[in-house]
C-alpha cells in the first residue's frame, strides 16, 4: 500500500515579507511576467487575475491559506 500518487498541493513559498505590489499588504498571489515577479495580496490578485493570466507564465496561488485560517 502506497500513497505515492498524491495529488498536487500548493506549496507555500509566500512569507509575511512578501508584499502585495499595489496596496503592500501581505502577497498570497505571485505572477511571473517575463523575468519579473508580481506579487499581489488576494484583493488585488483577483482583481488583475484576468489580465496577468494573458501575459504570466507561471500563476502562484496561496489564497487557500486565507481560507484554511478562518
Ligand atoms: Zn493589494
Amino acid at each position: 500500500m502506497t500513497t505515492t500518487a498524491e495529488a498536487p498541493t500548493t506549496i507555500h513559498r509566500l512569507t509575511a515579507a512578501d508584499r502585495c505590489d499595489a496596496c503592500g499588504a501581505q502577497a498570497y498571489i505571485a505572477a511571473t511576467v517575463g523575468d519579473s515577479e508580481l506579487l499581489y495580496c488576494a484583493h488585488h490578485g483577483r482583481k488583475f487575475e484576468e489580465k496577468l493570466r494573458a501575459v504570466a507564465t507561471e500563476w502562484h496561488d496561496e489564497t487557500d491559506r486565507l481560507v484554511e485560517a478562518k
